[in-house]
């Protein structure tokens, strides 16, 4: 027989999984540029608390970086940087590889750009007890108290009787008057206490408060009304039934900042896909030349289902892929059969404050890097896309030869609730996708929290997985 010489603690350290801090694994440097990179996300974050702000600035982003517009049916070569707007809610970008593309595929990170927050009915605006009020209709799984008694910010866009659109954004900046859903005082609560959590604060009293100055005309029966209108008119040249044809929504007015004394993590609204956007819009920007064709798509709609065509579940997407293997003459199944997904998307982060709906041995836990969550759904993984184990091994190969600090998570535990992203409509093309993401505090909340260490390591991941 062989001597053991080993001591258990060695064998331990051998054959044992641990998860890895961002910060406890990575050098100063490293930590130096996480906190960098957190400080450019911010900025992105603050100016796009819309899908239609989103793509703005992505655009923007991508044409510093040699990106240029892609017209359907153009010839495209290796090296090709190009991006598509489309119907300015989603955008998809994309790099022509060098490598054969029927053999490579195509290297997708797919993630979204919208987030939950209040929309602004088709008729929204009313006067009642000396105040004007815009109707609202949520927008995503909110929970409705936490959108109470907090500054909103008026941002979307009119498109006016002419035909012409006007972009509003109004409330984020010093100066600015914000907006503000009431909430009742606890004096006359008892009844209110006596509701569930749901139940407490009703659709339909999710209204703005948008006015209180009534226009001094006796003749006139909505004054507070008509003054809104009057201001609406002169800043905008808009009337009431301007609003027909309008999409507005309530933001929180308030910008991301740090939590904390020592900068780790990130307060902000919208991380809720924007953490996940910002690393996949930076890393395919990064490439130069890359092997693999690579793609980013930015999605519109996946908080209400990916639904209509600037969701996933648009035929678009597809489209484009055929496009790109057409005029380099492939053919689209084989392509899509050898191409990989990330789904970028976040996942809720274990929260010592609630740790009674975490199973902890398989929750994400902040700073622990990036997320990858082999399956999704609710219940017995109902509608869930699952990935195989033969692509996270490919993942964590990858992974690993970068030293990138990453960990797997589920939602929560096993009946505790569920939820999804758009990994299932990518993996419907016939290719092999898997959700990874940032781990958020708070999720779909007004203002949510994450980790610059799991932001950066996202970025990582994606800069990997492209590159
Ligand atoms: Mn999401
Ligand atoms: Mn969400």
């Amino acid at each position: 027989m062989e001597k053991e010489d080993k001591k258990g603690v060695d064998i331990e350290k051998e054959l044992t999984y641990k998860k890895r801090n961002f910060f406890e694994a990575s050098d100063e440097k490293k930590i130096g540029k996480a906190y960098e990179y957190g400080e450019d996300y911010k900025k992105f974050l603050d100016a796009s608390k819309t899908e239609r702000e989103a793509v703005a600035t992505s655009v923007k982003y991508a044409e510093k970086n040699g990106f240029k517009p892609y017209v359907f049916g153009e010839k495209l070569k290796a090296g090709d940087k190009k991006y598509y707007n489309n119907r300015d809610k989603s955008l998809v970008l994309f790099v022509v590889g060098s490598e054969n593309i029927s053999e490579g595929g195509i290297r997708l990170i797919a993630s979204h750009i919208d987030s939950p927050r209040l929309d602004l009915k088709q008729n929204p605006l009313y006067e009642d007890g000396g105040m004007a009020f815009f109707k609202t209709h949520y927008y995503g799984g909110v929970k409705k108290y936490q959108w109470t008694a907090i500054p909103l910010a008026l941002h979307g866009a009119v498109v006016l009787s002419d035909g012409r659109k006007i972009d509003v954004k109004i409330g984020d900046e010093d100066g600015d008057p914000v907006f503000y859903v009431n909430d009742l005082l606890p004096h006359l609560s008892r009844e209110q206490y006596q509701k569930t959590l749901a139940q407490a604060i009703d659709g339909e009293t999710l209204n703005v408060l948008c006015g209180g100055l009534p226009f001094k005309d006796d003749d006139v029966k909505d004054k507070v009304k008509l003054t809104v209108l009057k201001k609406l008119n002169e800043k905008y040249g808009m009337k009431e039934e301007d609003f027909l044809s309008a999409e507005l929504c309530a933001v929180p007015a308030f910008n991301a900042r740090d939590i904390g004394f020592d900068g780790a993590l990130i307060a902000g609204y919208g991380h809720d896909d924007k953490v996940c956007s910002y690393p996949a819009l930076t890393a395919i920007c990064g490439l130069d030349k890359p092997v693999h064709t690579a793609m980013v798509v930015l999605a519109d709609k996946e908080e209400i289902g990916s639904e209509g065509n600037t969701g996933m579940q648009c035929g678009v997407y597809e489209d484009i892929i055929d496009e790109i293997c057409e005029t380099l003459g492939a053919k689209p199944s084989v392509v899509r059969m050898n191409s990989k997904c990330l789904s970028a998307d976040v996942t809720a982060g274990f929260d010592p404050n609630f740790a009674s709906v975490y199973e902890k041995k398989n929750a994400s836990i902040i700073s622990c890097g990036t997320t990858i969550c082999k399956y999704t759904g609710s219940g017995g993984k109902g509608g869930s896309n699952d990935a195989s184990a033969e692509f996270i091994g490919f993942i964590r190969k990858l992974f690993a030869e970068k030293d990138i600090v990453w960990q797997t998570s589920e939602l929560g535990k096993v009946d505790a609730g569920g939820g999804g992203t758009v990994a299932k409509f990518v993996a419907k093309l016939n290719i092999d996708t898997v959700d990874l993401g940032v781990p958020v505090i708070s999720m779909h909340a007004p203002y949510e929290v994450i980790s610059k260490g799991d932001l950066y390591s996202t970025f990582e991941a994606c800069a990997a997985f492209l590159g």
